[in-house]
């Protein structure tokens, strides 16, 4: 386009735009929460185990202390999604990301099995965070002063060449952030080749890949891959002891009110169930023995999941025909077809991500913050931003996706003109 004809589009955005900010909005898709309609899918839970329920299949007590582990029959069920043995996996909390943070303390503080000295006594810790990526795993890392380094996406994984090369030559390297299934917010699933080359870079003894499988069974198609056995084939690899699993019942039954789960090798469980077991006497057996009833087996969760997809599915479909119809044709954004997970991933053009979301939060529509998906939320390209279509309902989500897109072309306008003038 030429300057002129550049100008006089951003005339008509520029209308559509000041409509947009009349129109005094107030919606949010900044973050991956279920809507109120997927959390009723699991209201029976509220009547679970019910009155004289509370011993589990081996007859424990599950009112009582103790059980560190979590029930066998609650292991076994997402033993199978998650592709972990029940007898390599815990179920501890209602929150998988405070046991990310809390293994990371105990290595900080207590050192692995696998380290000489507390990772806080062996001076600079770093940790490899595929980008885009979790804003909360950073937000971990950072808290702790680890330094991040990162590493880029592909379209089956991270980067294992890159990760290689960073691992291979700096023993200081101690983790790895990955969402392995429909990524947060890519959407991209690992292929078995990354996830094997993966396993076997060389590295320090005590490195360690968080394996966050938070999306193993949020499928927006017929069924999700089959989970890859890590832990099997990272002791095929040699390192049995190099990956932690991660993942939880948050955006499968209530996200405030869930299980979480961390899949270990043998060593790596019993020095992590020995610290947790300094902080509580034991997890909500209750709430266990609620979910195993509401579930009965894996095939219950699988069928609760199609139930979501049901509802979900519309409000992607919605987002991705918004994309296709309103920037299809302007070629200043792509976007990720994700199929599963909680995210679209828009990307714009070069240096326009920060002035979109800015433009869209004046017009009252809450984008996550700029940056958020890159360690330091410092995005080196300024494009990308993380849509999060499922928790507004339908008609909400239509007019801010509307918005977004008037924004999206409008900040893209300002940056060509600028490109233009330089
Ligand atoms: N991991 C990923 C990749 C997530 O997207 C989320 C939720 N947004 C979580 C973990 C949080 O899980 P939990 O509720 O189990 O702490």
């Amino acid at each position: 386009m030429s300057a002129d004809n550049l100008r006089d589009t951003q005339a008509e955005l520029r209308k559509l735009y000041d409509e947009l900010c009349g129109l005094g909005l107030s919606l949010d898709i900044t973050r991956g929460k279920p809507a109120p309609d997927q959390l009723d899918l699991s209201n029976g839970l509220l009547a679970l185990p019910g009155e004289g329920d509370y011993r589990d299949a081996g007859g424990t007590d599950t009112r009582n202390y103790g059980g560190i582990a979590g029930l066998k029959e609650l292991r076994e069920i997402f033993g199978e999604l998650l592709g972990v043995d029940a007898a390599d996996l815990i179920a501890f909390g209602n929150s998988s990301l405070q046991l990310m943070h809390d293994v990371t303390v105990a290595a900080l503080l207590h050192g692995t099995p696998d380290s000489a000295e507390p990772w806080a006594k062996q001076g600079t810790v770093k940790f490899l965070c595929p980008a885009p990526g979790y804003d909360r795993h950073f937000a971990i890392t950072e808290s702790f002063g680890i330094e991040m380094i990162t590493v880029p996406m592909n379209p089956d994984g991270p980067d294992v060449a890159a990760i290689a090369e960073l691992t291979a030559n700096d023993p200081s390297i101690k983790g790895l952030w990955v969402v392995p299934t429909y990524s947060n917010p890519t959407g991209v699933t690992f292929s078995e080749e990354v996830t094997r080359a993966l396993l076997e870079v060389p590295a320090a003894d005590d490195f360690r890949i968080y394996w966050d499988n938070a999306y193993a069974v949020h499928t927006l198609v017929e069924a999700p891959p089959a989970p890859h056995p890590v832990l099997e084939w990272a002791a095929q690899a040699g390192h049995p002891n190099r990956v932690y699993v991660l993942g939880s019942t948050s955006k499968i039954t209530f996200a405030g009110g869930g299980v979480a789960f961390f899949g270990a090798s043998a060593d790596n469980l019993a020095w992590f169930s020995k610290h947790l077991g300094i902080s509580t006497i034991g997890p909500d057996k209750v709430n266990q023995l609620r979910h195993v009833r509401f579930f009965g087996d894996a095939d219950g969760v699988r069928a609760h999941m199609a139930r979501h997809r049901e509802l979900l599915t519309p409000k992607f479909t919605l987002v991705l025909d918004i994309l296709d119809d309103r920037l299809g044709d302007a070629k200043v954004a792509d976007w990720s077809r994700p199929e599963g997970g909680y995210f679209i991933n828009l990307d714009v053009l070069d240096g326009a991500a920060k002035r979109t979301i800015e433009l869209a939060g004046n017009a009252g529509i809450a984008l996550t913050a700029a940056g958020s998906t890159y360690p330091y939320k410092q995005d080196p390209r300024d494009r990308n931003i993380r849509l999060a279509p499922t928790f507004p309902g339908i008609d909400d989500l239509r007019t801010a996706m509307e918005g977004v897109a008037t924004c999206v072309l409008l900040a893209a306008t300002e940056t060509l003109l600028t490109a233009h003038s330089d």
